[in-house]
């Protein structure tokens, strides 16, 4: 099985950089990964003809109508999306979205068979308080208490630690496989099946191997070594 790299974006380049940036990676990336690119709402359309698939960053979860500045999952459907990042620390930090939130636009984006990439994470005050698994099995049972045995089967989750988002610390890679198997195991008892966990906190050029030859890794979310086109190749080809 390929194993997953998503690049997460964020609010970053203007139009022209974006082009740079496209023109940057074509073809660059070696076909022993799955390759997901996310970039803002506004590029998803220059993305089209692309060598590899495209994600948004977050969705809103009606169909269609009146909600000024959101945008759907039918929408992102339309532009050729095949992955949709939800639950990020940062929308749940700064647009204060909670559980239930996530849940509604977890089913809002299989329903249009697009896979969610379902994060999930424990701040560092969390950690220190031995609470993390009791933090990471709310958010799954929470977001995921509609979802069917059927609907979870697409569903990929993203292990990312909030303490390790942008800040070039990472746990060890014991740390991620426990985490890692904690949350296989809640999926394992709600569902009876195994999920795909991917790893998502300050991947770099150090750090990129010892996380992805954990075998309980099913890819990687990367977001500042994902946006110099150069570094995120070379990091990639140490891992081909
Ligand atoms: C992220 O925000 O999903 C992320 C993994 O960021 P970074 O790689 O910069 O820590």
């Amino acid at each position: 099985m390929k194993k997953l790299i998503v690049a997460n974006l964020k609010m970053n380049f203007t139009k022209e950089e974006m082009i740079d940036y496209i023109k940057g990676i074509k073809n660059q990336i070696s076909n022993n990964f799955e390759v997901v690119i996310c970039p803002s709402f506004v590029y998803l359309s220059m993305f089209q003809n692309f060598d590899y698939k495209i994600g948004a960053q977050d969705v809103f979860y009606f169909v269609q109508g009146s909600y000024t500045g959101e945008v759907s999952p039918i929408q992102l459907k339309s532009l050729g999306v095949s992955h949709i990042i939800v639950g990020h620390s940062e929308r749940r930090k700064y647009f204060k979205e909670d559980d239930l939130l996530i849940g509604k636009k977890i089913k809002a984006i299989l329903k249009q068979n697009i896979k969610p990439i379902f994060c999930v994470g424990e701040t560092l005050t969390e950690r220190q308080l031995k609470k993390t698994t009791n933090i990471l099995k709310n958010q799954l049972l929470i977001a995921l208490k509609d979802i069917s045995k059927e609907e979870i089967k697409d569903i990929i989750i993203a292990y990312e630690p909030v303490w390790a988002i942008g800040s070039g610390i990472t746990p060890t890679a014991n740390q991620i496989k426990e985490v890692i198997l904690y949350i296989k195991k809640v999926i394992m008892n709600k569902y009876n099946l195994e999920i795909k966990v991917l790893y998502g906190g300050s991947v770099n050029k150090e750090n990129i191997k010892s996380i992805i030859n954990l075998e309980e890794v099913a890819g990687l979310l990367i977001g500042s070594s994902s946006l110099d086109p150069n570094y995120f190749i070379s990091m990639l080809d140490l891992i081909v």
